[in-house]
């Protein structure tokens, strides 16, 4: 039976770590070739090298989605090299969890920037093509945070309740056209991304709280991703929320 992904072609942002690269490399394993984006060049360059030895096809394209025309060159480059977008993955994003009265509002616009507004403007260059071809899948990656705010995460919900609003008036906006569109929002994922968070105590407590429970894992949430994507066409999965077993919140 032919693979319906084989062949086609994915830009999975935010590809560097943690859920974007294993579903880089889920998806290269399904026959997609892959444009891969994020900051850490060597990074990319490795992911790229580890999916070619595989036998796929990779393109590295290394950019900053805090800047939306950055954000925009990615999928540009994605056409340019493989003649077409099926497929983008809204993943690329920042956790800057604080308290508000004291939060940093330069970090915190940041990461507006970079899970909002660098996923709208990567949706919106995609769109002229997928419309054109009357085919395209955009699938963006919210968070159980998009479903309900926690003391040191209004900022990041704040980003993520919009992912999962964006999306919702997207599909409207978009499923005449052929274009799908799903949301995904997972629970705590063992990533990079607990990393940056600045403020100690907060950092402090969502690590304890993650270490109590059997994470879920990147690839966990690129199964998920492959599953939506290779959907019959007259199948849109719009909304799928995910957590470990053992979380509650
Ligand atoms: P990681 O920190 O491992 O990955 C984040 C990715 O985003 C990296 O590849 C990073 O690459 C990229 N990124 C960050 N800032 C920018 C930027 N300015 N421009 C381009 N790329 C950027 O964390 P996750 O894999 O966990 O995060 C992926 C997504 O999943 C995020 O949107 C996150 O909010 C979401 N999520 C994560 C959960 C979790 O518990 N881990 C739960 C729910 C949702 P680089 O630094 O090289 O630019």
């Amino acid at each position: 039976m032919n693979d319906r992904l084989d062949g086609c072609v994915a830009l999975v942002t935010g590809a560097s770590s943690g859920i974007g690269e294993a579903t880089a490399l889920a998806l290269a394993a399904r026959g997609v070739r892959v444009a891969i984006a994020a900051r850490r060049r060597d990074r990319l360059d490795a992911l790229a090298a580890r999916i070619v030895t595989a036998g796929g096809e990779a393109l590295v394209a290394v950019a900053d989605f805090a800047d939306e025309t950055q954000a925009a060159r990615a999928v540009h480059e994605t056409e340019a090299r493989f003649g077409r977008l099926d497929i983008l993955v809204n993943n690329a994003g920042v956790m800057y969890l604080e308290p508000v009265e004291t939060a940093d509002l330069g970090r915190w616009r940041h990461m507006l920037e970079v899970n909002v507004l660098g996923l709208i403007a990567a949706t919106q260059a995609a769109l002229p093509g997928m419309r054109e071809r009357r085919n395209g899948h955009i699938v963006n990656i919210s968070s159980t945070a998009g479903r309900t705010g926690n003391p040191g995460g209004a900022a990041y919900s704040a980003t993520k309740f919009g992912v999962v609003g964006f999306s919702e008036a997207l599909r409207k906006e978009v499923y005449k056209d052929n274009i799908r569109v799903t949301v995904i929002e997972p629970g705590i994922v063992e990533t990079e991304l607990r990393e940056h968070i600045a403020h100690a105590p907060t950092q402090q407590a969502i690590n304890t709280w993650a270490e109590s429970m059997r994470q879920l894992k990147g690839e966990d949430i690129a199964n998920t991703i492959v599953f939506c994507v290779s959907q019959p066409d007259h199948v849109n999965i719009n909304e799928i929320l995910m957590r470990p077993t053992d979380q509650e919140r």
